[in-house]
């Protein structure tokens, strides 16, 4: 038989080392060409994502200058828009943290044109929400606008605006962060307090001093401050004043009757947080008044959206938890079973509600090496491959036609039942061999072996470039030879640039791992 020319050039199957001829790609960090997202895409892959933690690709330092080049090309463009869209995300608590809404909102004061940058002043409450937020802003700042009218006005007015009861509660509760303190912020706005209330709270920020009007917390603060193991008194003074543990001194954190007073008020963040201690001085005991508080009020999902409570923080919560030992190692505790429970059922709940689409799905998570990198929102152990494990749990439970599936340069079928418990699952994920990067694989797999699809979720920090086929093309053959216009749903685990859907294919989307959205998001996708 004689050669063909489409031996050479098939346009229907393109090594993943070159780009599709005739269609818009770029070469991906690891030797293989994908597309590109749009900078919009990439605004919101960083505000949920943030790039704190270096990627196997690259440095914290590169990724965070690439982000914030195209956040600035975004201000631009249209800067209103993207005051808009951090504060939506902040608002919702769709992100993991807040510090990238923080710095983004930071750039708008810089970079903005008027119009920004009084969008930016109106928004600036609903996004610096507490003390921690307001100094990190303070910081964030520093690195390219000085101390100018904008900062000193828009300081002022979170500070004389907010009503003095949780103004009080904002100055005790957040004290110090990130080297800043309210009485930094207040000596260099000098703000003109709106009432008595406000100046008392000022007084007693910047001197130290108690006058008339203070808000009681004030009084109570100083009170606990002077004990040590007086817990009886420690306890009293907490309920009569509704203090939180912030302003109770560190050797009376050690008696369940001071956690038990705290317990009444304590906000659900900390609730959270907090549940080792809580279990290990002996609170939370199996059958305890305590463990089925916090089990009732962490498994209510109206107050877990109140509190903003992100899905990160409660799998965080509960793999710590259940291992019964502190990342470091110097803490040891015996898990309850309940409370493991409650926070199972409380990561489902944190996010959006969805309705089952009843489409059939193939989940696949890329567990290659490069997806072992970094850690997600600082959790120790908590890398893209496992966190994208316990995101494709959220479909898996929603829809009863699902397949998981984990691939790297080869494809595996991941036996997990929508019913197992989330600290499995990361085991499970955890301990699934790592390899080389093929993204085209759960396409050819699914044709090989006739599996009916609409849609494909690749979760993948998409690196790909070891397949002889791009991944697009394999959907396509896919489509073509199965006869389903089947959809894929690319779940972005880093916050690059990169992306194996084609933007000009309408069967693809880009969506962001661990943005609580996402699940709804996907469904609106498929049901279309
Ligand atoms: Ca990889």
């Amino acid at each position: 038989m004689s050669k063909k020319y489409s031996q050479y050039f098939n346009t229907r199957q393109i090594p993943q080392n070159q780009p599709i001829p005739g269609r818009d790609m770029v070469p991906n960090s690891a030797g293989g060409y994908t597309f590109a997202v749009d900078d919009w895409i990439r605004l919101d892959r960083f505000l949920i994502l943030g790039s704190e933690a270096s990627s196997y690709y690259a440095s914290a330092q590169k990724l965070t200058i690439q982000n914030a080049e195209a956040v600035v090309r975004c201000i631009e463009e249209n800067g209103v828009r993207v005051v808009k869209r951090i504060t939506e995300i902040s608002q919702a608590g769709r992100a993991p943290k807040n510090d990238p809404a923080l710095f983004v909102l930071a750039l708008c004061s810089k970079f903005g044109d008027l119009a920004t940058k009084h969008a930016a002043f109106d928004a600036f409450g609903q996004i610096v929400r507490i003390g921690t937020h307001l100094f990190k802003f303070n910081e964030e700042v520093k690195a390219f606008r000085g101390r100018g009218r904008w900062l000193r006005r828009v300081n002022t007015a979170w500070y004389n605006t907010m009503p003095p009861d949780k103004l009080a509660y904002q100055a005790i509760k957040y004290q110090q962060r990130e080297g800043w303190s309210h009485r930094d912020v207040l000596r260099l706005t000098k703000p003109v307090p709106p009432d008595t209330k406000h100046q008392a709270i000022y007084r007693w920020i910047t001197k130290g001093e108690l006058i008339d009007n203070a808000p009681k917390i004030l009084e109570g603060t100083d009170k606990i401050r002077h004990l040590t193991t007086e817990k009886r008194e420690a306890a009293q003074l907490i309920q009569e004043y509704k203090l939180p543990r912030e302003v109770v001194p560190t050797e009376l954190l050690n008696y369940p009757e001071v956690w038990e007073a705290l317990l009444v008020d304590m906000p659900m963040t900390a609730m959270i947080r907090n549940l080792a201690t809580m279990t290990r001085v002996g609170l939370i005991k199996p059958l305890s008044d305590a463990a089925r508080l916090i089990q009732d009020r962490i498994t209510n999902q109206k107050a877990l959206t109140r509190a903003r409570i992100h899905p990160i923080a409660v799998l965080s919560a509960l793999k710590t938890y259940a291992q019964g030992r502190g990342e470091r190692g110097k803490h040891q505790w015996q898990p309850v079973q309940s409370i493991v429970e409650a926070l199972d059922d409380a990561f489902y709940l944190a996010f959006k509600n969805v309705e089952p689409t009843n489409k059939r799905w193939i989940l696949a998570v890329d567990v290659s090496g490069s997806m072992d990198w970094a850690m997600i929102s600082s959790v120790p152990g908590l890398t893209p491959r496992v966190a994208a494990g316990a995101m494709a749990m959220i479909t898996a439970k929603t829809e009863q036609q699902h397949v998981i599936t984990a691939f790297s340069g080869q494809m595996r079928q991941v036996n997990l039942s929508a019913k197992k418990r989330l600290d499995d699952v990361l085991k499970t994920f955890e301990q699934i061999p790592m390899g080389r990067t093929d993204c085209a694989l759960p396409m050819i797999w699914a044709l090989k072996e006739r599996s009916k699809a609409d849609v494909f979720v690749i979760y993948t920090d998409n690196e790909t470039w070891c397949g002889n086929i791009h991944p697009i093309q394999a959907l396509e053959n896919y489509r073509r030879e199965m006869g389903i216009n089947a959809k894929l749903i690319v779940v972005g685990m880093i916050s690059n640039q990169f992306t194996i859907a084609d933007p000009n294919d309408a069967g693809t989307l880009d969506v962001v791992g661990f943005d609580t959205a996402t699940p709804a998001l996907m469904a609106d996708f498929v049901s279309q």
